[in-house]
């Protein structure tokens, strides 16, 4: 569903060009849950980036649904993007002064659909979460966990092809972080494909598979687990 080969990412730095990602190969099925792991600087913001279709690779080719997307412009991504990714971050990056369910319609503006359509699938999504009772909230209003929330609702109501998830629990406290974590794996059993970046082995855990990236290249493709829980 998702495949990288030979992928690179460089940056001009003056007159000297660094490289970041130096040959990543990776694929993603459908339905997978994937963790990304590696020390700081190690290239997994920029492997998101290009998996998220918000930058193109240098070389290499991107396979996404069977489409190669690695010569698409800006425009062109910026597509593809709406269509096939939804974004969850750390800092949950919600709109203040939209309640939750106009942060969760935000996607479907930029995609075109119509008022009702918007709310009808703006309330599921809410629900889906657990926080429908919440939806006419401001997020100052809400507590991390319940941002995040509206944040994961806002990440799926555009059935994207994979929900892209950097450091989800980054702000969260212990509990939160395993509340969180067990919606991922919820929505991820109800066929969801999800790939998370984070710095804890413990969140690490409640995925299928973990990669290690290491200066640019992946060290450990990782082996699915075949069962979450022994
Ligand atoms: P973190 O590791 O906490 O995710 P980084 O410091 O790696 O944050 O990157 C934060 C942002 O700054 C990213 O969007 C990244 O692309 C950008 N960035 C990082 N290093 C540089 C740099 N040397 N020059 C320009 N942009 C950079
Ligand atoms: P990680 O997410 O693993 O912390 P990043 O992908 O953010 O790593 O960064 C990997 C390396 O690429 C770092 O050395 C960073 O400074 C560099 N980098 C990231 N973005 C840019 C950029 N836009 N321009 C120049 N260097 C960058």
């Amino acid at each position: 569903m998702i495949k990288l080969e030979q992928v690179t990412k460089s940056y001009k730095l003056g007159t000297s060009e660094v490289t970041v990602l130096k040959g990543i190969n990776l694929e993603i099925e459908k339905g997978d849950f994937l963790a990304i792991m590696g020390p700081s600087g190690s290239g997994k913001s920029t492997l998101m980036n290009i998996i998220g279709c918000l930058d193109p690779p240098s070389s290499g080719r991107y396979l996404l649904t069977g489409e190669d997307i690695s010569k698409y412009d800006d425009q062109g991504l910026a597509k593809v993007r709406n269509r096939e990714i939804g974004f969850v971050f750390q800092q949950f990056h919600l709109l203040p002064r939209l309640t939750a369910k106009k942060n969760v319609e935000l996607p479907m503006i930029y995609a075109g659909i119509k008022k009702k359509e918007r709310e009808h699938r703006a309330e599921i999504a809410l629900e889906k979460v657990g926080l429908k009772e919440r939806m006419d909230y401001l997020p100052n209003s809400l507590s991390g966990g319940q941002k995040q929330r509206v944040a994961i609702a806002r990440s799926l109501v555009n059935d994207p092809t994979i929900i892209l998830a950097d450091e989800p629990t980054g702000a969260l406290d212990t509990k939160t972080s395993a509340a969180i974590m067990d919606l991922l794996v919820d929505l991820n059993r109800a066929g969801t494909t999800i790939a998370l970046v984070t710095h804890e082995p413990e969140i690490a855990e409640y995925t299928d598979r973990t990669i290690f990236v290491r200066d640019g290249e992946v060290l450990d493709q990782g082996e699915r687990r075949g069962e979450r829980y022994s």
